[in-house]
C-alpha cells in the first residue's frame, strides 16, 4: 500500500494522508491535486517523519487525483519552509503557498495566443481604437492583459483583431531565456575590489554555504564586485538570485545587468503580467533562468540548481514583509544559503546593526569596500541649523540650500532634494472652523495630491477628490495645507527659480517599469535640473551630475515610536548624500535640522559612521533590543473596538511569567484604526536565550476568541504602527 502525507495548501488544515494510485509517482515534494470532501485541493507530498499528523487506517484512505507536471521540490526548499513557518509562527501552508506563486504554471507546460498589432490601419478610427494602438505599440499579450496596458475594453480589441489590425501569435509558454555570458563586458577591477571579488569566487566555486557582509560605501563599486560571482556561477551552470528591495531600482539594474551580460536577467515582482510570471516560474523550476532578480517574494522561488544568493541594499526595511507569513527575506535569505549550501552575499553601505553584529560575532564573513572607485570622493556634509537659517514663511528651503541649489543651475549640474513625504501636503484643515480631513477606516489624516487633485490615505488607499469647501462648515475658499510632501517642495523650487527643469520622483509619479526607464533616461541626460524625490531616490541611482543633495527635513525620520528610527534615519540619509558627487565632480549635501546636536545628525555631519553604530549599539545594548535581546509582537485586531480590546486584555492576563520574557501592554497600536479594523498590540522583550516562539505557540494555542478577531504574530518587528 503506498501511502503519502500531504502539506494541503490551506492554513486551516492541518497534514493529511491519501493513497497513491499504482499508475502515479509520488516522491517527497511532489505537487499534487487530492480530494477534499467535494471540493479538490493542492497540496505537496512531504516526508512523515516532519509532518506529524493522525494515523488514519490505509482501508479509509482517499487516492489523491494528480500529479502536477512540475518539478518536485527540492528538499533544502522544504527545509527552507518547514524552518521559515516555524520561526516566524506562519502557517507551513502559507509558507509554502508562497513558493507555489504562479498558479499558472503548475498547469504544465503548452501554448498560449497571445496578441500584437500588424502594422494594418483599420477603416474606421473611433478614438478608442486610436488610443488603444497607439498604447500598444510594440506590445504583446493576452487580450485581456491587453486591454488592461490600453485601459479600453476586450471588445474593442477583440474588434481590432477581427478587423485584421491586430493578429493572434501562439508562444509556448515555458521558452527558454537567451543564456547571459561570463565574458560579455568584463571590467577592469581596482586592486580592492578584485580581492573582495576573489573571496565571492571562491566562495562560489566551494559550493558550501558562507554567508557574506559586503560592506561598501556608496559608489564603491560593490555590484561590479559581486558580478564577478555571478559570472563564476554562470560558468558552473548554476542560478543566481539577487534581491532587490524595491521594484523600482530594478530598471537601473537590469541596464547594468544587460550591458555586463549582454542579456537582462530574469525577473520576478509581484505586478508583472501573468504570462510573464508563468514562464519566469517554469524556468526558474527547470534550470533555465540563470539569474533572477526580484522582490522579497523570489525568495521562495523552486530553484533548480541555485548557487548564489545577493541582497542588494541589505539594510532595506522593505525586505521584512508585514503581512501574511511576517517573514524578513534578509533573513530569510541567509537561511536559504544555509539549507542550500551556497554563498549568500549582504551587500550595503549602511548595514543594519544586526548584520554588523552577526559578523563582529564571527557568523558572516565581512569584507569592505571603504573607498569610492576611481576619481570620485564622498561628498563634503554640512548641517543646516532650522533654528538660525530660518525659510521664509510658507517655504521650506532655507537660504543656504536655496543658494546651493542656484549655484548648480548655473554649472549646469543636478540637484536632488529629499524628503520622504508623497504628495502636496500630510494635512488639509479648515481655517473658519478647524475641520481636519481624515480618513474613515483608519486614523490617520488625508494627504493632498495636487497633481491627481485628490486626498488619499496612504494606508488603506481611500481616497476622495480634492474639496473646494469645508464639508463641515460649507465655506469656500477656506482649505489650508498644513506641512510640506514633495509636491509643495517642488512648487516652491518653481517659485524660485521659474525655469529650472523639475522632476517629482515617488510611487505616485514612477508607478510603472516605462516611467522609471523615461526618468532615468530624463536624468543621465541632463534634461532634469532639480529632482524633488521620496526614499525611493535614495538608493541606486547613479547621476554623474548630480552634485548637491539637499534633505528638506532631517527630523522628520526620528518621530515615531519606532525603536529602529535613529538607524533608519541615519542609514536614509547616508544613502541619499551618497547620491552626490558619483563621478569626477565633488558632491555637497546640506541637511536642514532643528537639532543639530542629536546623534544621527552629528554623525552624519562628522562623517563618523562608526561613532554613529557605537552609539546606537550602547543604546540598543541597554534596553535589550535587537541583536543583543529579542522582540515580538502579538497584533489584535477586530471591526468592533470592545472586541479587540476584550481580546488582547484576555492575551495580557495569559502571559506567561518568566525570566528571561517581559511582556508590555495590550496598548492601542500608533494606527489604532487600520483599513476598518481597530487595533491593540502586546509587545515582548526576551533575552536571547528564551525560547521565545515556542512561549508565543503555548501562550495563544489554548485560547479562543470571538470569529471577528485576529491575532498576527510578527517575530522581530519593524513597523510599530
Ligand atoms: P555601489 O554599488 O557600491 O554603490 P557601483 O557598483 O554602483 O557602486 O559603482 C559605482 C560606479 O562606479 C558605477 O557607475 C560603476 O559602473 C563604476 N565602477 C565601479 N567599479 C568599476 C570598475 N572596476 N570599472 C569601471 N567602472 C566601475
Ligand atoms: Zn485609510
Amino acid at each position: 500500500m503506498n501511502r503519502v502525507r500531504l502539506l494541503v495548501l490551506n492554513a486551516a488544515l492541518g497534514p493529511l494522508d491519501y493513497r497513491v494510485p499504482d499508475d502515479l509517482h509520488v516522491e517527497p515534494g511532489s505537487v499534487v491535486v487530492a480530494p477534499l470532501g467535494p471540493r479538490q485541493v493542492l497540496g505537496i507530498a512531504w516526508e512523515s517523519e516532519r509532518l506529524p499528523g493522525t494515523e488514519v487506517p490505509d482501508a479509509r484512505l482517499r487516492p489523491i487525483l494528480d500529479v502536477l507536471p512540475v518539478p518536485p521540490l527540492r528538499a533544502p526548499l522544504r527545509r527552507l519552509i518547514e524552518w521559515t513557518a516555524d520561526y516566524y509562527c506562519a502557517a507551513m501552508a502559507s509558507v509554502a503557498r508562497m513558493s507555489l506563486s504562479s498558479s499558472a504554471a503548475l498547469r504544465g507546460g503548452g501554448t498560449i495566443t497571445e496578441y500584437r498589432l500588424t502594422g494594418v490601419m483599420p477603416s474606421r478610427l473611433t478614438p478608442q481604437r486610436d488610443a488603444a494602438i497607439s498604447a500598444l505599440d510594440g506590445e504583446q499579450g493576452t487580450i485581456r492583459e491587453l486591454a488592461d496596458l490600453a485601459g479600453v475594453s476586450e471588445a474593442v480589441l477583440r474588434g481590432l483583431v477581427n478587423a485584421g489590425v491586430m493578429e493572434p501569435v501562439v508562444v509556448d509558454i515555458d521558452r527558454a531565456y537567451p543564456p547571459a555570458d561570463p565574458d560579455h563586458a568584463v571590467p577592469t577591477l581596482s586592486d580592492l575590489q578584485t580581492g573582495v571579488a576573489d573571496r565571492f569566487v571562491d566562495a562560489v566555486k566551494a559550493r558550501k554555504f558562507a554567508p557574506f557582509l559586503l560592506d561598501g560605501v556608496t559608489g564603491s563599486g560593490k555590484t561590479e564586485t559581486y558580478f564577478e560571482a555571478v559570472s563564476e556561477a554562470l560558468r558552473m551552470g548554476r542560478q543566481v538570485l539577487v534581491l532587490l528591495p524595491e521594484i523600482a531600482l530594478t530598471e537601473n539594474f537590469l541596464k547594468r545587468f544587460e550591458s555586463r551580460f549582454g542579456v537582462p536577467p530574469v525577473v520576478w515582482h509581484s505586478s508583472q503580467k501573468q504570462s510573464e510570471r508563468r514562464r519566469a516560474w517554469r524556468q526558474v523550476a527547470e534550470g533555465g533562468a540563470q539569474v533572477v532578480v526580484g522582490a522579497r517574494s523570489a525568495l521562495f522561488l523552486p530553484y533548480a540548481n541555485l548557487g548564489l544568493i545577493i541582497v542588494d541594499e541589505a539594510h532595506e526595511v522593505s525586505f521584512k514583509q508585514d503581512d501574511g507569513v511576517r517573514y524578513n527575506a534578509r533573513d530569510v535569505a541567509v537561511m536559504r544559503g544555509r539549507f542550500e549550501q551556497i554563498p549568500v552575499v549582504l551587500a550595503s553601505a549602511t548595514p543594519a546593526l544586526e548584520s554588523l553584529q552577526m559578523a563582529e560575532a564571527g557568523v558572516y564573513e565581512k569584507v569592505d569596500l571603504p573607498s569610492r572607485f576611481g576619481e570620485a570622493s564622498l561628498p563634503e556634509i554640512a548641517v543646516v541649523d532650522l533654528r538660525e537659517q530660518v525659510p521664509p514663511r510658507g517655504r521650506w528651503l532655507a537660504p543656504p540650500l536655496v543658494q546651493g541649489i542656484e549655484e548648480r543651475l548655473e554649472r549646469g549640474e543636478q540637484s536632488l532634494l529629499f524628503l520622504n513625504r508623497r504628495g502636496y501636503a500630510p494635512l488639509t484643515l479648515c481655517r473658519n472652523c478647524g475641520f481636519r480631513f481624515q480618513c474613515p477606516n483608519c486614523s490617520a489624516w488625508l494627504v493632498e495630491h495636487r497633481l491627481s487633485k485628490r486626498l488619499a490615505c496612504h494606508h488603506c488607499g481611500h481616497e476622495v477628490p480634492s474639496p473646494s469647501q469645508c464639508p463641515e462648515c460649507g465655506e469656500a475658499d477656506c482649505l489650508t495645507a498644513c506641512g510640506p510632501g514633495v509636491e509643495r517642495i517642488a512648487d516652491e523650487v518653481a517659485q524660485i527659480f521659474p525655469d529650472a527643469r523639475t522632476a517629482v520622483v515617488t510611487s505616485d509619479t514612477l508607478s510603472n517599469p516605462e516611467k522609471i526607464a523615461a526618468f532615468v533616461d530624463a536624468a543621465e541626460s541632463g534634461a532634469i535640473d532639480v529632482i524633488v524625490g521620496t526614499q525611493l531616490v535614495t538608493k541606486g541611482y547613479h547621476f554623474p551630475e548630480l552634485t548637491l543633495v539637499g534633505v528638506v527635513d532631517a527630523d522628520l525620520g526620528l518621530e515615531g515610536g519606532d525603536l529602529r528610527a535613529a538607524e533608519r534615519s541615519y542609514q536614509q540619509i547616508a544613502q541619499v548624500a551618497g547620491r552626490a558627487g558619483r563621478a569626477s565632480k565633488p558632491g555637497e549635501v546640506m541637511i536642514q535640522t532643528r537639532h543639530p546636536d542629536a546623534p544621527v545628525i552629528a554623525a552624519l555631519a562628522a562623517g563618523d559612521r562608526d561613532a554613529f553604530y557605537a552609539a546606537e549599539t550602547d543604546a540598543r545594548r541597554h534596553a535589550g533590543a535587537p541583536p543583543f535581546g529579542r522582540w515580538a509582537a502579538i497584533i489584535v485586531s477586530s471591526e468592533e473596538e470592545a472586541e479587540a480590546r476584550e481580546a488582547a486584555q484576555n492575551i495580557g492576563r495569559a502571559a506567561p511569567r518568566l525570566d528571561d520574557l517581559a511582556v508590555f501592554g495590550p496598548a492601542p497600536a500608533p494606527l489604532s484604526l487600520l483599513r476598518g479594523r481597530y487595533r491593540y498590540r502586546l509587545l515582548i522583550n526576551a533575552r536571547r536565550s528564551a525560547a521565545l516562539q515556542q512561549t508565543i505557540r503555548e501562550w495563544l494555542h489554548p485560547m479562543e476568541f470571538a470569529p471577528g478577531v485576529r491575532i498576527g504574530v510578527d517575530i522581530d518587528p519593524y513597523s510599530f504602527v
